[in-house]
């Protein structure tokens, strides 16, 4: 309430295009917010794996295909930080219209996922921040797809760095067997969706992937609300 009032009485210039006016409980301006809607419907966010266009570091990713929804321009970032680090359940609706007009577009219904597993954190850092970011968004890609979405299959048990203060080379390392898979006959033979709220080097969706795949998944491909390109 009292942050309401003073955002009423005095609202924060918006760190996305710094000229306007931020909408409360939104952390940027009423047009930076619907830039981010407009985008989701010109760009083409599917990245297959053509040979041609993998990337040298990233020559063995064990993903069949990663898909994001959108770029991640200034303000999806403003809006991706207030929902993962400050819990701003008010960008769900923006999240929710982004995702859908990106499976509907995508075509990403037809290609025959069984299951969603969010990209998870490791259980001191959920208890720190009192949910996983990307579980809430895996639950709005299981309702557009009509798939199961479970939190509990794929959990992460090894307490790493942060990867963003780390340098591209070192994420992989970081993250290297952090990952494990509880019980393997829930996904094997599965066609698994990861879905996560931002790729950068794609480290994080790969080893989840490499833990998959092990474990005996049939195909893994990951799902990001945003790219860093
Ligand atoms: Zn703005």
């Amino acid at each position: 309430m009292l942050k309401y009032l003073l955002n009423v009485i005095s609202p924060a210039v918006c760190p996305s295009c710094e000229k306007s006016r931020t909408v409360y409980p939104l952390p940027v301006c009423g047009g930076c917010y619907y830039s981010i809607q407009a985008r989701t419907d010109d760009a083409d966010m599917l990245r297959e794996k053509d040979p041609e266009k993998i990337d040298p570091d990233n020559s063995t990713s064990p993903l069949k295909s990663e898909y994001s929804c959108l770029d991640y321009t200034r303000a999806v970032r403003c809006c991706v930080k207030s929902f993962k680090f400050y819990g701003n359940r008010d960008l769900i609706p923006l999240f929710r219209k982004t995702i859908g007009s990106y499976i509907i577009r995508s075509g990403l219904k037809k290609q025959g996922f069984d299951i969603i597993l969010p990209v998870p954190l490791h259980r001191s850092r959920e208890r720190k921040r009192g949910y996983n970011q990307s579980a809430m968004l895996g639950e709005i890609v299981s309702a557009f797809l009509s798939i199961p979405a479970y939190s509990e299959i794929l959990i992460k048990d090894k307490n790493t760095s942060p990867q963003s203060a780390l340098r591209k080379s070192e994420r992989r390392v970081n993250l290297k067997g952090s990952f494990t898979v509880v019980n393997s006959s829930l996904i094997e033979k599965k066609n698994i969706l990861i879905v996560d709220d931002v790729t950068t080097t794609g480290a994080t969706v790969d080893e989840c992937a490499y833990t998959l795949m092990k474990a005996g998944a049939s195909s893994v491909s990951a799902l990001t609300l945003a790219r860093v390109r």
